[in-house]
């Protein structure tokens, strides 16, 4: 499962000016989706859309995952079907370890391991994001915010959903941590349907399919290559 749809997508946050106008793409199964375009454009209202932060009203177009309106589909199994990573990601005062459990609750500590090791954060699994370290009982380095992205990143890792809403936005990561976020991001969107707001030019670069938007509407798609050869 996974594969997206978004048909004739219409939305107005105050029922005058047009956030998305006849907004239609398909994300297939397993393929990934970046969205780009300029601030206002409507990238963050189709992710929240699909995370039905607002519903479309009659009218207004449909939002499919497999084929079902997800309108028809409960809260509880969209929210499994669908892993966001925001960011800026919000930790709990607890271990590493726990942060990352919190995605799936009921995981063994074996398969909180795996998850830490896809996003390199094995070797801080028992210290706490301002760096207290549970194990030597010392108080270490803080999480940077490319670390914390990359918990955030376990944690999705391990609920592992279908469906996955990446947001790059206000990237404001240092270089150093640059690479292992990559290769985190990589770990979690193999294999699932994903759709990002994509700021990274590997992001982009290694999408299946590129949309660019413009005042809410799809103004080019195609792969990277392809917009290449049209600039
Ligand atoms: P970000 O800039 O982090 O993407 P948002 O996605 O929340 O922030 O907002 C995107 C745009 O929508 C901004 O231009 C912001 O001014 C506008 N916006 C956000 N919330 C509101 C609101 N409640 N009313 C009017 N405009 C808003
Ligand atoms: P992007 O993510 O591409 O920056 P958005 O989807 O946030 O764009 O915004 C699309 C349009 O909707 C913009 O005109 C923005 O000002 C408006 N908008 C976004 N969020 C809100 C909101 N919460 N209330 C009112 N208008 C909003």
């Amino acid at each position: 499962s996974g594969e997206i749809t978004f048909e004739d997508v219409n939305f107005s946050y105050d029922g005058r000016t047009s956030a998305l106008n006849g907004v239609s793409f398909k994300v297939p199964k397993g393929s990934s989706v970046a969205l780009v375009g300029e601030s206002g454009a409507g990238k963050s209202t189709i992710l929240r859309l699909l995370y039905r932060f607002y519903d479309l009203g009659e009218g207004q177009g449909r939002i499919l995952i497999d084929g079902q309106d997800i309108r028809d589909v409960t809260q509880k199994s969209l929210r499994q079907a669908v892993g966001v990573v925001p960011q800026d990601s919000v930790l709990f005062n607890s271990s590493i370890g726990y942060n990352i459990g919190y995605g799936k609750l009921g995981s063994t500590p074996d398969e909180i391991e795996a998850a830490a090791k896809s996003a390199q954060m094995h070797d801080r699994i028992m210290s706490f994001p301002d760096g207290y370290d549970t194990k030597v009982g010392e108080r270490g380095v803080r999480l940077s915010g490319g670390e914390k992205q990359r918990v955030a990143i376990a944690r999705t890792l391990l609920k592992n959903p279908p469906i996955l809403l990446l947001d790059e936005a206000t990237s404001a990561l240092d270089t150093s941590t640059e690479k292992d976020i990559q290769k985190a991001l990589q770990n979690l969107v193999k294999g699932r349907s994903s759709l990002s707001i994509a700021h990274r030019l590997s992001t982009i670069a290694s999408a299946d399919l590129i949309l660019v938007l413009r005042e809410g509407q799809i103004i080019e798609q195609g792969s990277f290559k392809e917009l290449l050869a049209i600039e």
